[in-house]
């Protein structure tokens, strides 16, 4: 008997990093559900049953990628992708939306993400396009 689950399931095998098409650059596996909540209408993609990853590479127009080499790039993307804008108005917490200026001035917002991410308050994997934890992209103070 096949499992009926297998198909949403591509295996365990999958790697955990994978190097981005484009830019080479070593990028850290995303759940499908957080690329739907950040593409442009989710409706229409076509989710294959495989791993996808977020390329962090500033310089690099990918934010999607499958291990098919399928890309979704910044266009196709409905968020402003925080790391692949330097501005200091780019967000770098989605959950509580602190620009870039505002961290780096005002240590204090920090502390306030650490604490609230210890209560389990955040909602980076849903909020944030990385789908992980905004405290790394944190300018250093
Ligand atoms: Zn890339």
């Amino acid at each position: 008997m096949s499992d009926c689950c297998s198909a949403s399931d591509p295996g365990i095998a999958a790697p955990k990093k994978l190097p981005c098409p484009v830019s080479g650059h070593e990028s850290a596996q995303v759940s499908s559900s957080t690329i739907k909540h950040h593409i442009k209408a989710p409706w229409l993609w076509q989710e294959k049953a495989q791993r996808y990853y977020f390329c962090s590479d500033p310089h690099c127009d990918v934010v999607y990628f499958g291990q098919d080499g399928s890309v979704i790039d910044v266009a196709g993307v409905r968020s402003d992708v925080g790391v692949k804008n330097q501005s200091m108005t780019a967000l770098v917490c989605y959950c509580y939306g602190v620009t870039r200026a505002e961290a780096a001035v005002n240590p204090r917002i920090r502390e306030f993400v650490i604490a609230e991410t210890k209560q389990h308050r955040c909602a980076c994997e849903v909020r944030n396009p990385s789908g992980q934890c905004c405290l790394a992209d944190f300018p250093r103070t």
